[in-house]
């Protein structure tokens, strides 16, 4: 994709203040006899519209410290807070609501779903919610991602890249607190990854979305402005910048190289 615009007036930034943060986040897992710490002490904090990846080998703690941030899992001990609301200690019933209410999630499958065009995907959770949904913002998601012309198209004749872009639209669409992008380019050729990736980073830097990817390509992660390693459930590496984006000095960072 060329160059995209995003107006200034979409609103997401209106959610943008709140903190999201994981405080001395331990999690373990019981199997049979052993213990397994998938989590062991994490604290960390997302800064508002700022785009972060976590990275590190498999079985490091990636996915588990994502359930745990957007409340799709609970940890053993320690705390998060997810745009502005402590989750530690709501019953299931809010936890949903606030979850519904805050999180957006993309995923490396897309999970459209196949029946419905792209647009009926992309207002479906307004939709199943009976709440109304931003007709301006949805105009303005659809422009900026090149997915206009797609709008009456079912998933199976849309492009990978394309879906996702209709994913991306669906979560941006709610205005979360918080976008959680679950290897979003796992499905993708490196262009259409690099395009998808491209609008998560603008989704950040125009729109003030904040982003938390999860991925365990160094590539995918030299996107972010913040790239947290973890292993064995630890943050072990935390590279920040407060400069725009630069692929090559993070992939440096992230022990990556340049394509
Ligand atoms: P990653 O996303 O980095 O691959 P995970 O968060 O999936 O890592 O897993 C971290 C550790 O926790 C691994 O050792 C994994 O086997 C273990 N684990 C994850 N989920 C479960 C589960 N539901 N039950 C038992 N062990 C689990």
């Amino acid at each position: 994709m060329a160059t995209i615009i995003w107006a200034a007036r979409t609103g997401v930034e209106e959610t943008a203040g709140r903190r999201t943060a994981a405080v001395d986040l331990v999690k373990v897992y019981r199997q049979g006899g052993t213990q397994v710490r998938a989590l062991d002490g994490v604290s960390v904090d997302f800064a508002p519209g700022r785009f972060t990846a976590i990275t590190g080998p498999s079985g490091s703690g990636k996915s588990t410290l994502m359930h745990c941030l957007a409340g799709l899992d609970s940890p053993t001990s320690g705390r998060v807070v997810l745009g502005g609301t402590e989750l530690t200690g709501l019953s299931d019933r809010r936890l949903t609501r606030v979850r519904r209410e805050k999180v957006g999630f993309v995923f490396q499958s897309f999970n459209l779903l196949p029946q419905l065009t792209a647009l009926e995907n992309i207002v479906l959770p307004a939709t199943m919610a009976g709440r109304p949904y931003d007709r301006f913002l949805l105009d303005h998601l659809v422009g900026a991602l090149g997915i206009g012309d797609r709008m009456s198209h079912r998933p199976a004749e849309l492009s990978g890249g394309q879906q996702q872009r209709v994913a991306v639209a669906r979560a941006l669409l709610a205005r979360p607190s918080v976008l959680f992008a679950d290897e979003p380019t796992g499905n993708l050729d490196s262009r259409s990854g690099a395009e998808v990736l491209d609008i998560l980073r603008r989704a950040a830097n125009d729109l003030g979305q904040t982003v938390v990817m999860v991925t365990h390509d160094p590539h995918a992660a030299a996107y972010a402005d913040r790239v947290l390693t973890l292993t064995d459930g630890r943050i072990i590496n935390d590279v920040a910048t407060t400069a725009e984006p630069n692929a090559p000095r993070m992939l440096r960072a992230v022990g990556g190289s340049a394509r």
